[in-house]
């Protein structure tokens, strides 16, 4: 039995939790040294996710009924729902082989098309230069999707400063447990009000991602601490749900619990105070460096395993990732046997939305079907590394 070779099999967290990989420290600004994140593209308002975001910046740019905005045919299910809160239609566009954006077949839709949403998928830029000269062409603005790129840069400027409004989506890459950030460089934002969501949210909030820490065993002296107000809330949480009567109204959104609903009533909610502390706090050089540092030991161990093959052929310079997407030959059939096995697979782009196949884009429909991810999070720990790397390599060649 394989298996019996392997290492213990740990808990390997999906993504980033509460832990000191994410911090400053000692204030050692050289942790810095220095890749930009969207904060450093412009101004920004912080919301309690990404797909918000995208509501508001299709509001500022004022796309509403009658209108087309143009998003790419490979997409996470949740960039569509704000698309049809406005009242516009999606119009989907095609892609390259690796993700890239088709520039004819944007300037092929763009009649009646107010926005152009890009994705810069799993950290690697798109072509921004010509993006940017094809949306000032043809009268387009210019969303850029830094979901997956909060921390990056390309020819000089931070990700996101090349669009009219960026967006991203702070759990992805930080310890939080909610949060998207709205960011213009070249448009004011104090038409963007936000109000709190009220103390019973802040709460929530925070005590979510301590717990999550906790539930990992990173945090264990901050756990004996904190053991009173945790049993507090779990107390205060069961009198909040009252037998037989009306459902408690939700605390934090559903897109915490990754679900790709949009619920309107968050889009003029500000994000909790601790999730802004954490950005505030965290360092993106440091999570940068460890990031690419687990990119780079998962490509090297994976590269040329059968069966699979990396989605990119490098690293360039001023890339984050978020995950480590492959490509496989049976992906529901690795994918089910790696979960099986305790590997967090990361799953993007399926399904697409109704409507979106192959005879719309054959790339976004091989991508959909083949993609798969692990996570790359600067809290993985160095035998979690290695047992992931085992267990998949045992996987495919089983
Ligand atoms: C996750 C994601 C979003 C939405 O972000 P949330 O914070 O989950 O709302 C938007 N675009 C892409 C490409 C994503 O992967």
């Amino acid at each position: 039995m394989p298996s019996a070779l392997l290492p213990m099999r740990p808990r390997v967290p999906i993504a980033p939790i509460l832990s000191a990989s994410s911090f400053r420290r000692g204030g050692a600004r050289a942790d810095d040294a220095r890749l930009p994140s969207v904060l450093d593209a412009g101004s920004a308002r912080f919301v309690t996710s990404g797909r918000v975001a995208i509501a508001l910046a299709l509001r500022e740019m004022a796309a509403g009924p009658g209108d087309t905005v143009l998003v790419p045919a490979w997409h996470s299910p949740s960039m569509i729902p704000p698309v049809l809160w406005r009242g516009a239609t999606p119009v989907f566009y095609r892609l390259g082989p690796d993700g890239a954006a088709d520039l004819d077949d944007i300037a092929a839709k763009a009649a009646g098309a107010k926005v152009l949403m890009v994705t810069h998928y799993f950290g690697f830029h798109q072509d921004l230069p010509a993006l940017r000269a094809l949306c000032d062409r043809l009268g387009l603005g210019l969303l850029e999707d830094c979901a997956h790129a909060f921390i990056g840069e390309h020819a000089g400027r931070p990700l996101g400063a090349w669009g009219d409004y960026a967006i991203a989506s702070s759990m992805k890459f930080f310890p939080i447990y909610e949060g998207g950030v709205l960011v213009s460089r070249r448009h004011d934002l104090r038409s963007v009000r936000l109000r709190s969501a009220g103390p019973a949210f802040e709460a929530k909030i925070a005590l979510n991602s301590l717990e999550r820490g906790f539930d990992y065993g990173r945090l264990p002296a901050l756990r004996a601490a904190l053991w009173l107000p945790m049993a507090l809330k779990d107390a205060l949480w069961r009198l909040r749900a009252r037998p037989g009567g009306a459902p408690a109204p939700a605390l934090a959104p559903s897109s915490s619990d990754s679900s790709f609903d949009f619920d309107p009533r968050w889009v003029d909610k500000r994000s909790s105070l601790f999730a802004r502390a954490m950005l505030r706090l965290a360092s993106p050089g440091r999570i940068a460096a460890q990031r690419r540092t687990n990119w780079l030991r998962l490509d090297a161990a994976l590269r040329g395993l059968p069966g699979v093959r990396p989605m990119f052929d490098s690293l360039p310079d001023g890339v984050c990732p978020w995950v480590y997407p492959l490509l496989a030959d049976d992906a529901p059939q690795l994918a089910a046997r790696l979960s099986a096995a305790g590997v967090p697979v990361v799953g993007f782009g399926r399904p697409l939305w109704q409507g979106v196949d192959a005879s719309v884009c054959p790339n976004a429909a091989r991508l959909s079907a083949s993609v798969l991810s692990l996570p790359c999070h600067q809290e993985l720990s160095a035998q979690e590394l290695d047992w992931m790397i085992a267990t998949v390599s045992g996987a495919l060649r089983a």
